[in-house]
């Protein structure tokens, strides 16, 4: 087990970058808040996330594995052994004219019927989508189902990370980087858009659900086409609560634009790793969320923080 580094002690080098300045660090409180495990498409367990999350100096951690609440449960048991508290999510899978959007929902009530039923329908259409995507790359590469499915920890959550993943062990890439750069783009001719709800249903039955809708690295355009302005204000009305500006995806140009978007429309301000375990190159605790701006989500979620 990773020892938990007492607050003052030296920070590793990882928590240092630029990047992670001007996040927002107020009371030298570490907070990210948005990471896979392989309840998703991260390498990582829960339970080795939160170990490696002590080991960088976080202070807090937000689990969002994509449409599931799966990997909670072995993250919470973490809890009191790393010494990280825990933010409980969920990153939302969207869609809006053909443009996917992400959407985490932060501290949510699990129970709650409609969240789930809209949660396990994502899942469903990502299972088919990925089968219909597999049968068009394993005709032109040495890749099958079954070697994409060895590579998803749940099937249900399966996605494009996978594929990449079987790319890469058949030798067809060096790493996901490269296969998501070609075959896998969204303007790619094997890519098949996820269909599922627009973004101000998600956000409405996220509300519903006592969670706090933020909306993840909104102007990412490196990964595919990104919503207009007026989308963005759109969702702000029907009660989303924050834009994702310190991403690794976004330029200095996004964020700013994501910064000034914010303030025009009152909506707080993240920033996070989106962290992905191995295979991508995103650190735990590169970009971090402001304690004032934590405090405000903590305010208005249901569910509490799992604190050590
Ligand atoms: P999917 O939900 O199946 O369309 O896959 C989207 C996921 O792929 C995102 O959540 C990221 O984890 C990952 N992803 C998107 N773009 C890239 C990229 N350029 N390189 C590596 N991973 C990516
Ligand atoms: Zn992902
Ligand atoms: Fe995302
Ligand atoms: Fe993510």
């Amino acid at each position: 087990m990773v020892p938990r580094i007492p607050p003052g002690a030296a920070r590793p080098s990882v928590l240092r970058p630029a990047e992670a300045r001007g996040a927002g660090t107020l009371g030298g409180v570490r907070i990210d808040p948005h990471t896979h495990s392989l309840a998703s498409d991260g390498t990582d367990t829960p339970a080795e996330l939160m170990a490696r999350a002590a080991a960088v100096g976080l202070d807090v951690v937000g689990l969002t594995d994509h449409d599931t609440v799966r990997g909670w449960q072995e993250a919470e048991e973490a809890v009191a052994a790393t010494g990280v508290a825990l933010v409980r999510g969920t990153e939302v899978s969207c869609s809006v004219d053909g443009i996917a959007v992400h959407v985490l929902s932060l501290l949510h009530d699990p129970g709650d019927i409609a969240l789930a039923e809209l949660l396990e329908s994502a899942r469903t259409a990502r299972l088919r989508r990925a089968q219909a995507m597999v049968e068009g790359l394993a005709a032109d590469f040495p890749i099958t189902w079954e070697s994409v499915a060895a590579q998803a920890g749940d099937l249900s959550t399966v996605g494009r990370p996978h594929m990449a993943d079987a790319l890469v062990a058949a030798g067809v890439f060096p790493d996901r980087d490269h296969a998501f750069a070609s075959v896998l783009h969204s303007s790619g001719p094997y890519y098949i858009h996820l269909e599922v709800p627009h973004p101000r249903d998600v956000v409405g039955a996220i509300r519903a659900a006592g969670g706090v809708p933020v909306m993840a690295h909104p102007f990412a355009a490196r990964r595919g086409k990104v919503v207009s302005d007026a989308v963005v204000e759109d969702l702000a009305a029907h009660g989303l609560a924050a834009l994702e500006a310190d991403h690794r995806d976004h330029t200095g140009a996004d964020r700013a634009h994501a910064r000034a978007l914010a303030r025009r429309l009152g909506l707080l301000v993240t920033g996070a790793s989106d962290y992905h375990g191995r295979g991508k190159p995103n650190q735990l605790g590169e970009n971090l969320t402001a304690q004032e701006v934590f405090d405000e989500i903590v305010a208005h979620g249901t569910l509490g923080v799992v604190w050590p």
